[in-house]
């Protein structure tokens, strides 16, 4: 049995969803379908998402969010009409969007959510429809009846793991599955949206419950590519990587699969493939637990920007007994929470996202660690990027972190940090955020 997850761009069209239908029917293992939110159908397009998003905003301005919601609607009805489906179910999803948009406020977070998660909610019933009308056996199916059951900790939604086993239960039911994506219900009923390009994560966390040989997913690219192809042209595409490869490229950027959708397929052992809706004969990647390593110490190679450091810098840091616990905990006062923390005998890095620290609270946390910490020196370094070059192969590789270096030295990047400590399958590189692209750069051609 498998699980294949369409994404936007699979679904913007009445030609894309024929060709989803196409995918779909051509494997009876696929018996559950998961589906996003119609996406955008070229790049000046708005996904469906931003415009619940933008209608809910507006309404809780006080103003009124009526006209996107009516550009909602269209959306849905001329994907109806290329499909010649009945006007039924667009009478059903207007309903649905304008009971949700006069909702109640009080909890405006979950107003939003409600609204938000209505894009992919709707889809799934527009696509089982579609189905029907090709005569195949498809339902769509309720969330909440499915029981996928969230919960949220500081904001962030996470699946309660008794969902799992009511899950296991879409086994049984009849013909084609298709599941919105991107929420789940709270205990008291409330909808829940997982974090942006959450469907993957529905997709992972259906994959587990059904116990399926394979998670599917299908987007709008032929492979992951071992570097971002806006910074280095027809880069090479990956045929296999590991959960552990994948996690490191999609921390730093690598957007083809939400970095906390590997979680659920991991713990169950399911194998992720990628492939694309457009040209599904193509290869994709698949996500494995293990791999043979024949191709070189690296596999990919992924940045991101918009980190910042704090070098604390004290004369026997090193013997002081809970000098590192109090220094996180001042970032624990203002909700910092930290990336990386390279030391060495009297100092330490913190590395952290640059926005969850405005200038009023940098000031504050720099002159707590002066003044709490007795630190000798504390600097902040902003626009620093981080690179990630990643590989399974790296650790048993003599020479892999002189090669790094030495192509960055030749590139004229300064390296600002490095941080192969801890982890088993990369090797991180801090420079300056404009020197990112020249290094990502002479990183691959030193391994490509
Ligand atoms: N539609 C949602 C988003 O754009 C979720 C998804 O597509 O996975 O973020």
């Amino acid at each position: 049995m498998k699980v294949a997850k369409f994404g936007g761009s699979s679904l913007a069209s009445g030609e894309q969803l024929k060709k989803v239908f196409e995918i779909v029917v051509s494997d009876p293992e696929r018996k559950v379908v998961v589906v996003s939110a119609p996406g955008k159908r070229n790049s000046d397009d708005i996904k469906v998402t931003d415009l619940l998003i933008e209608a809910a905003e507006q309404q809780l301005r006080g103003d009124d969010g009526a006209l996107l919601i009516e550009d909602v609607i269209s959306r849905y009805a001329s994907i109806a009409e290329e499909l010649n489906l009945s006007g039924t179910v667009i009478e059903e999803i207007r309903e649905d969007l304008h009971t949700l948009l006069h909702a109640d406020k009080s909890k405006p977070k979950r107003y939003v959510d409600a609204l938000k998660a209505s894009g992919e909610d709707n889809n799934a019933k527009l696509v089982s429809a579609y189905f029907q009308s090709r005569g195949v056996e498809a339902q769509y199916m309720d969330p909440r009846k499915a029981g996928l059951i969230v919960t949220d900790v500081d904001g962030y939604t996470q699946v309660l793991p008794e969902s799992y086993e009511r899950l296991y239960a879409l086994r049984e039911e009849p013909g084609i599955v298709i599941f919105p994506g991107f929420f789940g219900y709270t205990l008291e009923g409330d909808v829940l949206t997982f974090s942006r390009s959450g469907s993957d994560i529905t997709g992972s966390i259906l994959a587990n419950g059904v116990k399926a040989d394979l998670y599917e997913n299908f987007t709008d690219v032929d492979a992951v590519y071992a570097v971002n192809p806006n910074v280095v042209p027809n880069p090479k595409g990956i045929r296999e990587l590991t959960y552990r490869e994948m996690r490191e490229l999609s921390y730093a950027g690598f957007s083809v699969f939400h970095d906390e959708a590997l979680i659920p397929a991991f713990r169950a052992g399911i194998p992720v493939h990628i492939q694309n809706t457009n040209n599904p004969t193509a290869q994709g990647t698949r996500i494995v637990s293990t791999r043979d390593n024949t191709n070189g110490p690296v596999i990919g190679i992924a940045s991101d920007k918009g980190f910042c450091s704090i070098y604390i810098n004290k004369y026997l840091m090193n013997r002081e007994v809970g000098f590192g616990r109090k220094l996180l905990h001042i970032l624990e006062d203002y909700g910092v929470s930290y990336e990386h923390a390279p030391s060495g005998i009297d100092d330490v890095t913190i590395i952290l996202r640059q926005d969850q620290m405005g200038e009023e609270v940098e000031v504050k946390i720099v002159s707590r660690i002066k003044q709490e910490l007795q630190a000798d020196q504390v600097i902040v370094e902003h626009n620093l990027a981080l690179i990630m070059v990643v590989g399974e192969g790296m650790r048993h590789n003599v020479g892999t972190t002189a090669r790094a270096s030495k192509a960055l030295a030749d590139a004229k990047v300064n390296i600002e940090m490095i941080n192969q400590g801890s982890s088993e399958v990369s090797m991180m590189f801090g420079v300056k955020g404009h020197s990112e692209e020249t290094a990502i750069q002479a990183l691959y051609h030193e391994f490509f």
